[in-house]
């Protein structure tokens, strides 16, 4: 066994200021898919932000602490559920709602543009900032349910919409 001098620490605060702890973990990928499957749920308990941080055993203080990855809880703008997680560092969002997974996120390839996207239905579209990108992705959610279709279904495609 390996013995390691560093965890990877996932933890939530609940609205009201509450921390839910998930465990530590030996390799930062381990607390990062505990986190993200903890997430996936965060519309039945109501979550404000969420992260994932370092912690070297045996070091007293805030020294001891890096945080590596925030996150901040939205509404969704497809499926209305509080399942949409903004990466606070690198403007990233996903919704880790089931069947849905809306996301937007900052073109790697172009500076200034934003891709935005809505898996079920390979709707993607790219805008000039984070409002067009909610407003495009509330837009084609609105179209589904106009059609009858809820985001939240797992069956439809694009040729429905
Ligand atoms: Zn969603």
């Amino acid at each position: 066994m390996v013995i390691t001098g560093r965890v990877y620490v996932p933890s939530a605060v609940e609205e009201g200021g509450a921390v839910v702890g998930m465990g530590c973990f030996s390799t930062q990928e381990t607390a990062l898919n505990v986190l993200r499957s903890f997430l996936k749920k965060s519309h039945q308990v109501p979550l404000e932000r969420a992260s994932v941080a370092s912690w070297d055993v045996d070091v007293v203080g805030d020294d001891a602490v890096t945080v590596l990855s925030e996150y901040e809880c939205r509404t969704c703008p497809v499926c209305h559920r509080t399942t949409f997680w903004i990466d606070i560092e690198r403007f990233k969002a996903k919704c880790y709602g089931s069947a849905c997974g809306a996301w937007i996120e900052e073109s790697a390839v172009e500076a200034g543009v934003i891709d935005c996207g809505w898996p079920p239905t390979r709707f993607a579209e790219q805008v000039e900032d984070i409002d067009q990108a909610m407003r495009s992705l509330r837009r084609i959610a609105a179209k589904a349910e106009a059609a009858g279709l809820s985001a939240i279904d797992d069956r439809f495609s694009m040729d429905e919409v």
